[in-house]
Formats: structure tokens, sequence, C-alpha cells
């Protein structure tokens, strides 16, 4: 089957709606930007054996790849419009091709996120995907003062420990290898985070190497208490604290939003986080020392791992 039978059977959807003008299937889509509004684009590579493994079932690497995409809009409060899809494969695997589509289309109908191009090519299972949503406000990584409070979604640690266990062979959880492959992006609580947050990022490096972005782009510090990093249940039962803290810190995968706002505008935002059930922490403060330091509330230091993943 040639490349153009491919996307017609597997990613070929009706187009209409959401600002599509011309979709699948032209040299390039054309979209309405509704006025008043600004276009947030970001773009992620998935590649097998470095960001999944090769034996992740095919719906699972769609819907992640999706996910980790809107993730980044999340951050910036964007709400998720379009995506274009530039897959490479090493065959043209229908059965493959069949899941890959279902898990991508189960979160893109979810946010109702419209696919409106893309490329497909023969070689190493690659996936690149370009999400685009919508903001009319937006919250950067930049704008951080001390005095803010350091708070994240939900709870840490979960998919590290999913990889961990993968890596040394043991059976996971399926509550914990669900964080790993089907990472939920936090659109609903990046929405309300501009006006409200002074900055924000998601963490898909670890939290010290994601909050460190916010602190290098705002030019502060922050405490973080490592004894008030929010930890499931069953992370805390399969580790120890100091693993627990340690996958918190520097595992990467979460995709939950760490996000600083002023004490002023706390109340409202917890308001507002409260009305769509996403819990978050609070975790620390920043500060003026331009560095990260990492403690508990009992003031003693904290010596543990926090290096995230890094790609080189
Ligand atoms: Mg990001």
């Amino acid at each position: 089957m040639d490349e153009f039978k491919l996307i017609q059977n597997y990613f070929a959807r009706a187009h209409t709606g959401n600002g599509v003008v011309v979709g699948i299937g032209d040299d390039c889509a054309i979209v309405e930007v509704p006025p008043m509004q600004k276009l947030a684009i970001t773009t992620d590579t998935l590649v097998a054996g470095v960001h999944f493994s090769p034996e992740t079932a095919a719906d699972d690497i769609g819907y992640k790849a999706l996910a980790v995409n809107l993730s980044d809009l999340a951050a910036m409060g964007a709400q998720p419009a379009w995506v274009t899809l530039a897959l490479t494969l090493p065959t043209a695997d229908e059965p493959w091709l069949a899941k890959f589509s279902e898990g991508f289309f189960a979160l893109a109908d979810h946010y109702k996120v419209r696919l409106i191009g893309g490329d497909l090519t023969h070689g190493p299972l690659t996936i690149t995907l370009q999400a685009h949503g919508l903001v009319s406000d937006f919250v950067t990584r930049d704008g951080a003062n001390p005095g803010d409070l350091i708070y994240v979604t939900n709870t840490l640690g979960d998919a590290g420990l999913a990889l961990r266990l993968l890596a040394h062979e043991n059976p996971v959880p399926p509550e914990i290898l669900v964080r790993l492959n089907r990472p939920a992006p936090r659109i609903e609580a990046g929405l309300k985070l501009p006006l409200l947050a002074s900055a924000a990022i998601d963490i898909s490096d670890g939290l010290a190497a994601d909050l460190n972005h916010i602190l290098e782009r705002s030019r502060v510090g922050a405490i973080v208490y490592v004894d008030k990093l929010p930890l499931s249940e069953a992370l805390t039962t399969a580790v120890s604290s100091d693993e627990a803290w340690e996958l918190a810190l520097s595992a990467g995968d979460d995709y939950e939003l760490c996000f600083t706002v002023p004490p002023s505008r706390e109340k409202s935002l917890l308001q507002e986080l409260k009305k769509i059930n996403c819990p978050c922490t609070c975790i620390g403060t920043i500060t003026a020392t331009e560095k990260l330091e990492l403690q508990f509330t009992d003031g003693k230091k904290y010596h543990g791992k926090t290096q995230g993943y890094q790609h080189f």
C-alpha cells in the first residue's frame, strides 16, 4: 500500500470544524485563527528506543506522542486546536498503524484536536508532532518573582517508577504503567494559569531540571521542601521515601505542571483549580538567590539525586 493510501486509511478524518479550512490532502493545511487570539506552536519528537521501548503497544505510542505535545500547550495556558504528524516507519505495518491511530485519535478526539496534515516516510520508527493551540492570554517561564509560591499538579515520580521497574523486568502495577504510557496533559489546569500564575512549565525531564528552567529564565532561585512533594500511594508503597523523592525530583515523563503564583493571587488560582478538581500541592517558594535549594521542612538539606533526563 502506498503512502497516500495509508494516510487515507488511518489518518484522514473529516476535517470540518475547529477553524479548519483545508485539511489533510493538499500541500498545506489552512486554518482560521479566531480574531484577538494568538497561535501557540510546539513540536516534539519521539524516537523508538530513546523515548519509548520498542515493545510499547502502538496505541500507547500514538496516545503519548500527542499527550507530550498537548502538555507543552497546557504549560502556556493554550487551548489545543490542530496538530500535524510526521511518521517514520520501518515497514508499512497496517495492524500497527491501525492501533497507533486508535490511540492517537482517542486523545485527539477528547480535546477536539484536528489532525490537519503530515508526512509518512520509511526509516527507523520516529514520531514528530507539531501541535497548535489558541491563546488570548498566556503564561511563560520567565515571570517568577521572589516570594511567589511553587506548586505542582497531582503526583510526581510514578512514570519514573514505571521506567525503573520495566528496566529491571519487574512487574508494573497498572495504575503506575498508565502514568508512563498514557500521561494526562493538564490542559484544563493550564487554561486557569494565564493572569493568575506568574510562570509555568510542564515536567518532562524531572521536577528539579524543569523548575530550574523557570529559575534561569526568571533569574530567581527557589527553596523546595522535598517532604512536601506529592507522591502517590502506589509510589510510596513500592519504594522507600528516599527513592520516591529521588524519582519525583529526577525522573522524567510525569507531564504534570509546575507553576509559580504570587501570594496575592494564590487563593483565586486555587479556587479555579478546585472547580476542575485538579489536585495541586505547594512545594516551596521562589527566592532571590538564583539557585535551587532542596531541603526538608525541618531545615535539613537534601542530598539525594536530582539530575533529570539528559538528551546528550
Ligand atoms: Mg515542555
